[in-house]
């Protein structure tokens, strides 16, 4: 039932690239903002957050919040948590449907 691991990867990035950009466009100066729609510091953010999240032992992708192991550590955390709080409700209403797919795993990955 599971879709390939290599499409779910690929959804994991552009929900955290949605997610970056909205929380750049609303906190950080548009003359810093790349063609990608994020800064260098959002770029950053959320690419850490890519690597640590395949790196994740237990396969939380980008729910790492949830993980045991906590592989977000330190300022990053705290950077990526503070972009999550932004994004999210702004989230529901421009990516209904990634928020869904999103949520889904969320509740799959506490189930377990
Ligand atoms: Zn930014």
């Amino acid at each position: 039932m599971d879709e390939p691991t290599r499409n779910k990867d690929a959804k994991d990035r552009a929900t955290m690239e949605a997610i970056g950009c909205i929380y750049c466009r609303g906190n950080h100066d548009s003359a810093i903002r790349g063609a990608d729609g994020m800064c260098p510091e959002c770029r950053n953010a959320i690419e850490a957050t890519l690597e640590r999240a395949a790196a994740c032992p237990y396969g939380h992708e980008s729910n790492c919040e949830d993980c045991r192991t906590h592989c977000q550590r330190g300022e990053a955390q705290q950077e990526i948590k503070r972009i999550m709080r932004y994004a999210a409700p702004r989230m529901v209403v421009r990516h209904p449907l990634m928020t869904a797919t999103y949520l889904k795993r969320k509740l799959r990955s506490k189930a377990r």
